[in-house]
């Protein structure tokens, strides 16, 4: 038998980046993440080649202090939780402290950052996990993560990339899963040096909008059911305007982005009667619930959650969506007369 050796943290590293940054779009759902979690304003992307040759997240968060630059990158360290019971009440998108780390360990990457109150601006350099050294630079506030060159000296995983318009596409729908949750938030987004989106600082309606179109807003029906504890809010979309494809469905828990089986199938059940089988709603939802009633630490990219009481939420959910649409029922009732 090869005798026991323990990896070494590079390695470990590149492993759990298989599953935190699967794509570009992973890596950059991390960023925007970070830069959320440090209560910026104004997030800028840039992406080149479909964020494969460079990620770019520009942000007027809180910045990180020069001496924990450097733990900022590594494994397993971050400011967003101390203890076991803080897990149970997790208020910030991050709390694994990985998700720099294992980028940083597939790509060239660069941090650069100015606490408030500092009087300069930071920059460290890590390539393929190897860290520099940080060295002063020049930014105003905030902090600007370049990504370059995802998996450059990892073929076996870059294999796996798809087309530059593909990883394209899913860069931009995660931009659109952050920006719907953020409205309070103003984004930017450029590929290949073109200013795609700029999303305006508003409320849900003016963000849902410029993201699912102003005739699914004008359409849409509004949803507010339940109480402190577990309520439901946002925009249904009118079963006269089902879709394709699915791809027009958020749902938010906490404020994350989920895909649910208990929650898309509540969804399919409220819509049943209502619209034709082979069409799918659009809808944009946010469930803020107890934090101790969703486990979200499912899985690293944290798409998954696990709900503790899923068949009382399946019931909640199933009866708010119903009175939503037969607001929808009676409005078509209305207009054709009965
Ligand atoms: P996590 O988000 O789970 O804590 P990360 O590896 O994504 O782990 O980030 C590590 C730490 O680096 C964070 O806890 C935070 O303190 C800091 N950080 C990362 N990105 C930013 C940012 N854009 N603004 C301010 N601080 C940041
Ligand atoms: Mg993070």
């Amino acid at each position: 038998m090869p005798r026991i050796k323990i990896l070494s943290d590079h390695l470990v590293n590149q492993i759990a980046a298989g599953e935190v940054v699967e794509r570009p779009a992973s890596a950059l759902k991390e960023l925007l993440e970070n830069s959320v979690d440090a209560g910026s304003r104004t997030i800028q992307i840039e992406l080149q080649a479909g964020g494969t040759k460079l990620i770019k997240v520009i942000d007027d968060g809180c910045g990180i202090e020069h001496d924990d630059l450097s733990l900022a990158l590594h494994r397993h360290a971050t400011s967003k939780i101390r203890d076991f019971d803080d897990l149970g009440r997790v208020a910030t998108l991050g709390f694994r402290g990985e998700g720099l780390a294992s980028i940083a360990s597939v790509s060239r990457l660069a941090l650069t950052s100015r606490a408030e109150g500092a009087a300069h601006a930071w920059r460290i350099e890590s390539d393929n996990g190897r860290l520099h050294d940080p060295v002063p630079a020049a930014l105003a506030a905030g902090t600007t993560v370049e990504v370059h060159d995802l998996y450059y000296q990892t073929p076996a995983r870059r294999k796996f990339l798809k087309s530059e318009s593909t990883e394209f596409a899913h860069c931009d729908d995660m931009v659109k899963r952050i920006a719907l949750a953020h409205p309070e938030v103003q984004f930017a987004l450029t590929h290949n040096g073109r200013a795609l989106a700029r999303l305006l600082r508003g409320d849900l309606a003016r963000r849902a909008g410029a993201i699912l179109g102003e005739d699914f807003v004008a359409h849409a029906l509004p949803v507010d059911e339940g109480f402190e504890r577990l309520r439901l809010t946002g925009f249904a979309g009118s079963p006269t305007q089902g879709k394709s494809s699915r791809d027009a469905q958020y749902f938010f828990v906490n404020g994350r982005f989920v895909r649910d089986k208990l929650v898309q199938h509540a969804l399919r059940e409220a819509y049943r009667d209502v619209l034709h089988h082979e069409r799918h709603p659009a809808y944009c939802l946010f469930l803020e619930m107890a934090p101790e009633g969703v486990d979200v630490n499912v899985h690293p990219t944290k798409i998954e959650v696990r709900f503790r009481e899923s068949q009382a939420l399946y019931r909640f959910l199933l009866t708010a969506l119903k009175k939503a649409l037969s607001g929808a029922k009676a409005g078509a009732a209305a207009e054709a007369g009965i």
